[in-house]
């Protein structure tokens, strides 16, 4: 029996005060037992759980997951201040398959029901589709896809910022990875990007998901380190290294929404695009500039084997981070765990 932990992290600082409900009502439905503040809540909950449920198997599969033969605890939890979830899956070790699952949610409902919802939702579709535990990076990647716009661009822009201040991680060291570096929002930011970037290069949609899953089946096999073999048989590229060089190259572009924004309303001048990225989207002082000479360092791990970090005690900053740290260029930083927000 395998024990697996797939935290969303928080959002915001966690050192903030932050005021919350517990979950004392219950709803229930075909295959959750939702526990929130309220029953109306629960309810809520409840719905959108199942309505995820269908849409991303649908987006992933192309077919609805058969019904779990038992319901997954769903716990919902209303705070200020921070946003977060976790889903914990035990894997069998005898064949593939889910024994169990739970999850639990919290921040205001609006980001719960838009982002970190479909996003742990997400996580129960890739688990039951292996019935192992999924390569981090591609978990974390795949369910950042499933949250809302600006969450993703966020990720977007972080990838870039990160790669630009030499906290990338080489992709061949990041497929083979099966647990979180100590740098975890580096393996998000990264994850989504290279997942994104796969599954528009399968043909995006439900094609490029499909040929996504299939690649990482080849790259799951020995071990999970089959992945040269991977991206030469799925996407035709002669080594990891060289997918990597495609990649990158493909960041030279600015992020897409902000592309898309410059066109039909002019209002992004190419300049903006190169320097901070946001004052368009309200992202101050943070850099979507496509990465000049990225650096991809090897990352430090930081949890042990088989242990799994709790997402609370995951907060990284949230947006305007870059204020209160101002730099992420110092090598050093690489030294610094990523979840201990300065003052
Ligand atoms: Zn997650």
């Amino acid at each position: 029996m395998t024990l697996r932990r797939s935290p969303l992290l928080a959002l915001a600082f966690i050192l903030n005060v932050s005021a919350s409900v517990s979950a004392d009502e219950r709803y229930v439905t075909d295959n959750f037992v939702v526990h929130a503040p309220t029953k109306p809540m629960a309810k809520t909950f409840g719905e959108y759980a199942e309505k995820y449920r269908e849409e991303k198997a649908r987006d992933w599969l192309g077919k609805e997951m058969p019904r779990w033969q038992q319901r997954c605890p769903l716990v919902i939890e209303i705070t200020e201040g921070r946003t977060g979830g976790a889903t914990t899956f035990t894997f069998s070790d005898r064949q593939p398959g889910v024994l169990s699952q739970e999850m639990k949610i919290f921040g205001s409902t609006k980001q719960l029901l838009d982002s970190v919802l479909p996003h742990e939702i997400t996580h129960t579709v890739l688990a039951h589709h292996f019935g192992q535990a999924v390569p981090r990076w591609a978990d974390e990647g795949g369910s950042v896809l499933s949250e809302n716009d600006k969450e993703r661009l966020d990720h977007d822009i972080k990838c870039r910022e990160f790669l630009n201040a030499g906290r990338g991680i080489p992709l061949r060291i990041l497929f083979a990875m099966k647990e979180y570096p100590r740098d975890m929002i580096v393996l998000y930011a990264q994850g989504y990007s290279v997942s994104d970037y796969l599954i528009a290069l399968g043909g995006g949609g439900l094609k490029g998901r499909r040929k996504f899953l299939e690649f990482l089946e080849t790259g799951m096999l020995k071990g999970n380190r089959n992945w040269e073999k991977a991206v030469a048989s799925h996407y035709n590229f002669d080594t990891v290294d060289n997918m990597q060089l495609k990649w990158i190259a493909s960041l030279m572009a600015p992020p897409a929404d902000l592309a898309s924004r410059a066109k039909s309303t002019g209002s992004v001048s190419t300049a903006s695009l190169n320097k901070p990225a946001g004052e368009a989207r309200g992202y101050d002082n943070r850099t979507s500039a496509a990465p000049g000479l990225p650096q991809l360092e090897a990352p430090v791990l930081g949890t042990a084997r088989g242990s799994t970090p709790r997402d609370e005690d995951r907060a990284f900053p949230t947006r305007g981070s870059s204020n209160t740290r101002p730099t992420y260029s110092s090598p050093n930083m690489l030294l610094l765990p990523p979840d201990l927000p300065s003052k």
